[in-house]
């Protein structure tokens, strides 16, 4: 038989009377110590100032919930130079303040949450008797991961203003959780070490360049590993770019050339192209004087290193065969190039202007919409 100590939450726990309500559900009468103590000076007392019952949800009992009527005394201090006047009975080991379910049963909602999930968790623990929204679990299983105390393994440091320009202090965050763990009161080399070597579980630091962090790092965890911050490798990365695009002036690509600078790369241009042809020229004339001396298209082949077809096809050729261009098309912008030369030199400059100029007279932008790229 069942008695009734087996249905006390916890030891301290008095049963008085366990019922069972219209809803089936069982309702267990309890009731703490019948005498308090001061948490201020310790001292005991019997004198009850008055009493409130707490209602809270434990372990289901054959297949139905099982709440704790939990009757909660305050009682008055009898110490007349203690300052606290009355004080509660303390249900820590019932359940925690406020809370609606006992200690026990939230501890494993989280269990049940951790392994399950919420939604699960949810279905299994109704089969079990205990009717709990997912929701309800979740907030149970992260309140369970915030009671964890946090020992941070990898943290930043940097200074923080309490005022700026005027006063600073040193932030202390837990990089992996996200999360501030201390904010000391100045920025001295001192005060971070001795933080430093409070926490000895620190494997990694994360700092600015400033040397003071770097010192306290060394005097107070020499185990641990100094890193730069991203912060300050972001910056030094931007600051060098800046410098060399400081450096090469012009290095901003050919849209901001002048009309001067535009006229010498077409100079440029035109110079190539006549070399091209002066050495296309060249090429001919030692084919032809090499055929003059009876040698085989193989063998002028050989000499010149050109292909013995190459060789046979420039022989046919009266004079120096001009660099051929496909034929335009109108998808191409180089279909345009006189027209497009024309309105350039009007002063419209604009891709954006041009496009429409050429699309009106005909051309066809294939799969996607462009400016003309040469222009
Ligand atoms: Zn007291």
């Amino acid at each position: 038989m069942v008695s009734k100590k087996h249905w006390a939450p916890t030891a301290n726990v008095e049963v008085g009377e366990v019922r069972q309500s219209e809803t089936g559900a069982w309702v267990v009468s309890g009731r703490l110590a019948p005498n308090g103590t001061c948490p201020e000076c310790g001292t005991p007392s019997r004198q009850r100032h008055g009493w409130r019952c707490r209602r809270i949800e434990d372990f289901p009992a054959q297949g139905q919930a099982v709440w704790i009527e939990l009757r909660v005394c305050r009682w008055r201090c009898l110490n007349s130079d203690c300052r606290r006047r009355t004080f509660s009975d303390r249900e820590a080991a019932v359940a925690t303040p406020y809370a609606r379910r006992t200690s026990r049963q939230a501890q494993l909602l989280g269990h049940v949450a951790h392994a399950a999930g919420g939604t699960p968790a949810e279905r299994l623990l109704r089969r079990l008797g205990i009717r709990v929204s997912d929701d309800t679990i979740l907030r149970q299983l992260l309140r369970a991961a915030q009671v964890v105390p946090p020992r941070a393994r990898i943290i930043g440091i940097d200074d923080w203003s309490w005022r700026k320009s005027q006063n600073y202090g040193t932030i202390i965050i837990d990089l992996e959780r996200r999360a501030v763990i201390d904010v000391l009161e100045d920025r001295d080399v001192v005060t971070c070490t001795d933080w430093l070597r409070r926490h000895p579980e620190v494997e990694v630091i994360s700092r600015d360049r400033c040397g003071l962090y770097a010192q306290a790092a060394r005097k107070g965890a020499p185990q641990a590993e100094q890193v730069a911050d991203r912060f300050h490798i972001v910056q030094n990365l931007r600051m060098a770019i800046e410098e060399q695009m400081n450096l090469h002036g012009r290095a901003t690509g050919r849209a901001l050339l002048s009309d001067a600078d535009n006229i010498s790369t077409a100079s440029n241009l035109l110079k190539s192209r006549l070399a091209h042809r002066k050495s296309r020229e060249e090429i001919y004339e030692t084919i032809r004087a090499l055929r003059q001396q009876g040698l085989t298209c193989s063998e002028i082949g050989r000499r010149t290193g050109f292909p013995r077809r190459s060789v046979a096809k420039w022989l046919q050729f009266e004079t120096p065969p001009d660099r051929k261009r496909a034929v335009l098309k109108r998808s191409s912008a180089w279909y345009f190039e006189e027209y497009l030369k024309q309105r350039w030199e009007n002063g419209i400059r604009s891709g954006n202007a041009l496009l429409p100029l050429i699309q009106e007279r005909g051309y066809e932008v294939s799969v996607r919409p462009d400016r003309p790229a040469a222009w």
